[in-house]
């Protein structure tokens, strides 16, 4: 707890950024709500609501196309996003950004694309065993396909990711790591880094699922030298339908379009089509405007708050968490690496995780209860489901005692 303070003394304020999201105000079942699913959508501060509501009540027009003022500001104000992810991910240039639905899609962009130019029966792809199932299923899709091998980094007890067995798996026939930097399931926080690094190494490309990293933690893709880096808007304050794929250039200009149509294009005639630069050769049809607007104004309001404070606020959040959670008898915490972001998943004996999440939610805490996408993960620790209180900057240590008082109860319910 004291440490809290000092964070909040050092110029993070939890109660005036709570301010700053109107849906945390409200009462759920007539009681204070306590939003702990952040893992699976964040909320959306004013700025982000905004600047959405301006672009339909000021500036709504398609873009690219139109010459006449609304579609000339709706571009830039679009574009603009790109420039500012460009900073955030510390990208070389604004082209290596592609605009996508999600992380799920940037994925599913590479592996068909990248996958189908690049590769072919008897090579290997590696994820973790951690993975969500959105880094597994498209990955799985291509081997298929291709006659390609799918190999899994396994992971310990903790969570942690064997990286001499990982190590072991790499070699000639390795194309592609694809791992994820934080797991939504237990919040490793992985060494992407060094397995970037390793991947090389051994000739391969990699890709990082950065769903669960960009909202708690500064990324740089060009230190972390990732091939390709994809996450979500609406994880990260922003709306949905809207993320980003970064890929290093000449990969991308090296693979083949992902979907056709409108934009994408220089020239189409019924005998040949020829294709439009970086990024657009990769943004077909007319995309999430809105939603690239909001996502625009979501990376403003993060970098005001700064990413640096709000990892050092939650990673004593967590800590606060932890402990409080681990006074709980019964409670299995599953997930317990050293290195961990925003993520509080575990099992009490005896009581299904339904059971837990509906109870808590008549209290007016929400939290995720299932196999959270990551279906692996439930199997290596020999459970069906977990409940997941999942962290963002604006929740406080009142919320995780209300947790915690809310568990002590459902123990006493089903005892
Ligand atoms: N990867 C991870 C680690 C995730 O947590 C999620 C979302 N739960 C995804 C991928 C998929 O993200 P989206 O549904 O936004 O495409």
């Amino acid at each position: 707890m004291s440490a809290l303070v000092s964070t909040i003394q050092a110029g993070f304020d939890v109660e005036k950024v709570r301010g700053d999201f109107p849906v945390l105000k409200q009462k759920v079942h007539g009681k204070p709500l306590v939003y702990l699913d952040n893992a699976a959508t964040s909320q959306k501060p004013l700025a982000v609501i905004e600047a959405i509501r301006k672009f339909y009540e000021v500036d709504c027009a398609n873009i690219h196309r139109g010459v006449h003022e609304l579609s000339q500001r709706s571009t830039a104000a679009y574009e603009q996003t790109r420039v500012k992810v460009k900073q955030f991910l510390n990208a070389r240039t604004k082209n290596e950004l592609i605009f996508v639905r999600g992380t799920t899609e940037g994925i599913n962009l590479v592996a068909s694309s990248w996958g189908r130019k690049c590769v072919k029966s008897g090579d290997e792809i590696v994820v973790s065993g951690m993975e969500h199932h959105s880094n597994i299923v498209p990955w799985q899709i291509l081997c298929e396909e291709k006659g390609a091998k799918l190999r899994v980094i396994p992971i310990d007890d903790r969570g942690e990711l064997l990286m001499e067995e990982y190590e072991k798996l790499l070699g000639p026939r390795t194309r592609m790591v694809a791992v994820a930097h934080v797991s939504n399931a237990l919040g490793t926080v992985n060494p992407v880094r060094e397995i970037v690094e390793m991947a090389h190494k051994a000739g391969a490309l990699a890709l990082i699922d950065g769903a669960q990293a960009a909202p708690h933690m500064k990324v740089d893709v060009q230190a972390l030298d990732a091939d390709f880096y994809a996450f979500s808007g609406h994880k990260l304050f922003g709306p949905t339908g809207v993320g980003v794929l970064y890929g290093k250039s000449k990969l991308l200009n090296a693979m083949p379009p992902y979907q056709g149509g409108g934009d994408m294009i220089r020239t189409v005639t019924f005998e040949k089509t020829t294709y439009n630069d970086l990024p657009y050769k990769f943004e077909a049809g007319t995309p999430n405007i809105a939603g690239g607007i909001g996502l625009g104004a979501a990376v403003d309001y993060v970098n005001r708050i700064g990413l640096d404070k709000i990892g050092a606020y939650e990673h004593e959040l967590l800590a606060y968490g932890t402990e409080a959670l681990s006074q709980i008898g019964g409670l299995r915490l599953i997930g317990t690496a050293r290195q961990k972001a925003a993520v509080l998943s575990f099992v009490m004996e005896g009581i299904h995780p339904h059971d837990i999440g509906t109870v808590l939610d008549r209290m007016g805490i929400a939290v995720r209860t299932g196999h959270h996408c990551a279906q692996p993960v439930m199997d290596r620790f020999g459970v069906p489901a977990t409940t997941r209180a999942s962290l963002a900057f604006y929740n406080t240590t009142a919320e995780i005692d209300a947790l915690a008082a809310g568990l002590t109860k459902v123990k006493e319910m089903f005892a």
